[in-house]
């Protein structure tokens, strides 16, 4: 009777709750994962779902089967939609609650518009393979329609792509797209030649990546200029809409535009009624805890942790992942009597790709640009993909990709009209 142990529930299945769950695999504990979703996906690859070089199933594994090994867990595919903090019961959407002893809140991050939801609808962001497979079929329907489209106006607005944040994602966007528009595509279709396509990249602050070096971010501003894309430091997007976007007064006609600029912590703050900061995130203590929660752990894209500096951590998936380690510890010590710990975090370094030959890499004293930088970078993301099936596949389709400029993933879905 596994009844009488400890009750460790987990609300996702992401990159923190993941690594909290393997943490707890061979301990006296029932765990049970909660996530809305019945996969675990690798959000860094993301935009290359978006930009049709990896399928959905690339870079998503089912929970189910991840944590099949872990005889102490079970999975429940629900979503979650509040916290009775007196019962210690989480409640579900499909009506049922589950007890806890402890739990793990590790629900990730949306979008953020800052204020102006009614852009979502024009510039989607990609955070689910719902997102990257919609925003695929928008960059796909505009090349489709570009080539047969007789009005010049038009056709350069189908061929124009604006990318909104200049962060890691929005980089990997825009000069993913570029190759896509320009070299990929120009092949097959007969009226897009590598020219016709525009690619702008609008950052609001003064460089680009501005979590790395000035340096790395210089040379990343020269590596995505050589692929073709416009970069506008310092622009301040005004207006959205299905065929524009408006740059600091600047109108420019574009029928796809993408939002790479802003997240917002899921609610797990309002289901608390905990203390949270601008985006949303549950303020936790140094042991990951929620303040005034004593069974209560925030981890990943949802909880504000302080770094050694007392800024804010970054919202990265190591972080999510040496959280989600070191709360099950923390749990294990807690119910051996045992005190918690603070958690520190080991900062690897920073990766970001521009196009499929070059990166920056940001290893503190280690800084590397270009070829050698876009190889790491490879080898570190089929490194953490879950599964052999998807290192092998992912490492063969960019061979592939890599070769030929091909993209294996160009399919259109749902209805064209
Ligand atoms: C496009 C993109 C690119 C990125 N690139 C990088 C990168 O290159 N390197 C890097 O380090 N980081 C990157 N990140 C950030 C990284 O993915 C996040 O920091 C990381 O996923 C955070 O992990 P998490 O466990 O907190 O949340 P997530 O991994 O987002 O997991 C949250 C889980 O909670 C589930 N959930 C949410 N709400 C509920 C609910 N109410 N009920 C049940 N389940 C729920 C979700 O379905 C999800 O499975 C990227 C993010 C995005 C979106």
């Amino acid at each position: 009777m596994t009844g009488q142990r400890p009750r460790i529930v987990i609300v996702g299945a992401g990159f923190g709750g993941l690594a909290a769950a393997q943490a707890l695999r061979r301990a006296p504990v029932d765990v049970t994962i909660i996530d809305k979703r019945n996969h675990h996906l690798f959000q860094p690859l993301l935009y290359q779902v978006a930009t049709a070089a990896l399928s959905p199933a690339d870079i998503a594994a089912p929970i189910r089967a991840i944590l099949a090994p872990n005889r102490n867990t079970r999975v429940l595919l629900d979503k979650v939609t509040g916290i009775d903090t007196a019962a210690q019961e989480v409640r579900l959407g499909s009506g049922a609650a589950v007890p806890y002893d402890r739990l793990i809140l590790a629900t990730g991050a949306r979008h953020s518009y800052f204020g102006r939801d009614d852009w979502a609808a024009h510039a989607p962001g990609i955070k689910t393979i719902d997102d990257a497979t919609a925003v695929r079929r928008k960059v796909l329907l505009a090349l489709e329609r570009a080539e047969t489209e007789t009005d010049q106006d038009r056709r350069h607005a189908l061929l124009t792509f604006v990318v909104i944040g200049g962060g890691p994602t929005g980089v990997e966007m825009a000069g993913a797209i570029a190759e896509l528009a320009r070299k990929s595509v120009s092949r097959d279709f007969r009226s897009i030649t590598p020219h016709c396509s525009r690619v702008i990249l609008v950052e609001g602050g003064e460089r680009l990546l501005a979590g790395f070096p000035a340096t790395l971010s210089a040379k990343a501003k020269t590596a995505i200029e050589r692929l073709g894309v416009e970069v506008r430091l310092g622009g301040r997007v005004t207006s959205v809409g299905a065929d524009h976007v408006e740059i600091g007064g600047e109108h420019i006609p574009a029928f796809t535009a993408i939002w790479a600029a802003g997240v917002q912590a899921s609610p797990a703050a309002e289901w608390l009624g905990a203390e949270c900061d601008r985006a949303g995130r549950i303020r936790i203590g140094p042991d990951l805890k929620v303040p005034g929660q004593d069974a209560i752990f925030a981890i990943g894209d949802t909880a504000s942790c302080a770094g050694p500096d007392g800024r804010p951590l970054p919202g990265v998936a190591p972080v999510a992942k040496q959280q989600g380690r070191h709360v099950a510890a923390n749990i294990l010590a807690e119910l051996a009597g045992a005190p918690t710990r603070p958690f520190r975090y080991r900062d690897f370094g920073n990766l970001a790709t521009i196009g499929r030959r070059a990166a920056v890499i940001d290893f503190g004293r280690l800084r590397l640009s270009g070829f050698l930088a876009w190889a790491l970078w490879c080898v570190a993301h089929i490194w953490f993909l879950v599964g052999f099936r998807s290192r092998i596949v992912v490492g063969l389709s960019w061979v592939w990709n890599y070769l030929t400029f091909a993209r294996s993933a160009r399919l259109i879905t749902g209805d064209i009209t």
